[in-house]
């Protein structure tokens, strides 16, 4: 089996120790590769490398046209390279091929390109004083920053935060998902062919608790910790950076309400609702697995909802037709299947779906769930979705925020006026009307609630991945 090393100061390497674990691929369920099993020393070493290439390297100290330059290389080269990071995605978490090559590798080359071209084309403030004196603004890179992400779009969600940070001059230290090592280990080699110093882009791989991601928490010389992953991880991550008063950025977990008016265009909303909650078998942080439907259509929208479920094509995901492959991991795998059981005990009905062969959940329909039901309150991270019907806005609206979570929301009508209202009153960072999935990298991104702290995207990362300095100057002589 192949090795699947570190990549500290520049050079691949083991654990100091030799340790390994294997990463599986969850559609053979067979494990498909070695990969460094990193621990406090890995992580240690990382972060000293990081802060060398911080404090002492180019790196901070280019210009933005010539630093943007080098991301841009890389960008060239991940898409010359995409059918390998594609695969990469694929073997470790069972996602379709056709999403990680169509959208996810592409998405992550732009992360870069767009954060290169941000960071060159971001102005300050200038303020001119009535005292006589003249304020402007400086965006300082923070300095080694720690990058902690899950699994469920392992590139994707690694570039988005890789890549502002390092457009703006910071060193990172990234830790893949234990479950997803591979593609940040090509994306590292990648980048130091294009030509990036060694020790700006550190990989560690591991685990969290008590492992490389424990440690790169609790290292004073870190100066930002960035993560996604769930709700209770980043509470850990939180306390553990109190301790260093490190700045965190938390993107968490979701439960995401879709409301669908009877004034809505029903084709566009089946079509727009299938994809919220079964694109990438549900393990999606915006998934729409909270369905409210207006009563007037919820039969007619049900129908066809549930025929449009039972017709994706399930299999093999590295198979081009696939549309929905297994779960990633048996341990989640058994977690979803635990709502799936728990959702008849609760007084739902699965109208279709339920579990397939091996780590497969099938896309699955729930009716009946009430509120208080475990599968309508708590995040499931798998193919499936609540449908309940409604009478009224206020008690559409009412029951998209009856949870702790707020990331985002999706809205179905043709009624203009309702959009904006509805939009407005739903406790979310995110609202799409008439659309999902539709994403502009300037606009802010995360949740409320237990869905995280801070926002990422355009100026929002600017914010976090520096420390924006006053300068004031005396214009005339005191
Ligand atoms: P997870 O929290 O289990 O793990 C995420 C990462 O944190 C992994 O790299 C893991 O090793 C590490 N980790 C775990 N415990 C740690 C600790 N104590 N200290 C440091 N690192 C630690 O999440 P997951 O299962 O990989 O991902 C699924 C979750 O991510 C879901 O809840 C999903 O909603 C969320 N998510 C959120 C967004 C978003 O943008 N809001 C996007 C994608 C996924």
């Amino acid at each position: 089996m192949d090795l699947i090393p570190h990549l500290i100061d520049g050079k691949e390497t083991e654990s100091g120790d030799g340790a390994r674990f294997a990463t599986t691929d969850p559609w053979t369920r067979e494990p498909w590769a070695e990969v460094a099993l990193g621990g406090a020393e890995e992580a240690g070493a990382a972060v000293a490398a990081a802060r060398r290439a911080f404090d002492e390297g180019p790196w901070p100290r280019m210009g933005f046209a010539e630093r943007g330059a080098v991301l841009h290389r890389l960008a060239d080269l991940m898409e010359a390279h995409r059918d390998e990071l594609a695969l990469a995605d694929t073997t470790d978490m069972g996602k379709p091929i056709a999403d990680s090559t169509s959208k996810d590798v592409p998405r992550s080359a732009l992360n870069f390109r767009f954060f290169a071209d941000h960071a060159r084309l971001a102005a300050g403030d200038a303020l001119p004083m009535d005292s006589g004196h003249h304020a402007y603004t400086r965006f300082e890179a923070a300095g080694v920053v720690a990058a902690i992400a899950p699994w469920n779009f392992p590139l994707m969600l690694e570039t988005w935060k890789v890549a502002p940070a390092l457009a703006w001059g910071n060193t990172v230290v990234l830790k893949p998902a234990e479950d997803t090592p591979a593609s940040a280990a090509i994306l590292a080699r990648l980048a130091l062919e294009a030509g990036m110093p060694p020790g700006v882009l550190n990989v560690v791989h591991g685990y969290g608790p008590g492992s490389a991601g424990e440690a790169l928490t609790t290292d004073p010389r870190v100066d930002r910790i960035t993560f996604t992953g769930e709700s209770g991880t980043g509470r850990a991550i939180a306390r553990a950076a109190a301790a260093n008063l490190t700045p965190v950025s938390l993107e968490l977990g979701g439960k995401g309400a879709n409301l669908v008016f009877a004034d809505a265009d029903l084709d566009s909303a089946v079509a727009w609702s299938i994809r919220a909650i079964f694109h990438n078998a549900g393990q999606v942080c915006l998934a729409g697995s909270r369905l409210f439907v207006q009563r007037e259509v919820h039969d007619e929208f049900l129908a066809r909802f549930t025929a449009a479920a039972d017709a994706l094509t399930i299999g093999d995901p590295k198979d081009p037709v696939t549309q929905l492959g297994p779960l990633a991991s048996h341990e989640h795998y058994q977690k979803v299947r635990s709502y799936l059981d728990g959702a008849e005990a609760d007084g739902g009905t699965v109208v279709t779906g339920g579990t397939g062969d091996g780590w497969v959940v099938r896309p699955t329909v729930i009716t009946g769930a009430p509120p208080t039901a475990r599968v309508r309150r708590e995040e499931v991270f798998g193919p499936v979705v609540t449908v309940t019907p409604f009478d009224t806005e206020a008690e559409a609206v009412a029951a998209a925020n009856d949870t702790p979570y707020g990331l985002n929301a999706m809205v179905f009508t043709e009624n203009l006026s309702r959009a904006h209202r509805v939009s407005a009153a739903l406790r979310a960072g995110t609202v799409w009307a008439n659309c999902f999935f539709v994403r502009d990298l300037r606009a802010p991104f995360g949740g409320v609630g237990d869905s995280g702290v801070g926002r990422e995207g355009g100026n929002f990362s600017r914010e976090f991945f520096t420390e924006p300095k006053a300068v004031v100057m005396a214009v005339s002589p005191a």
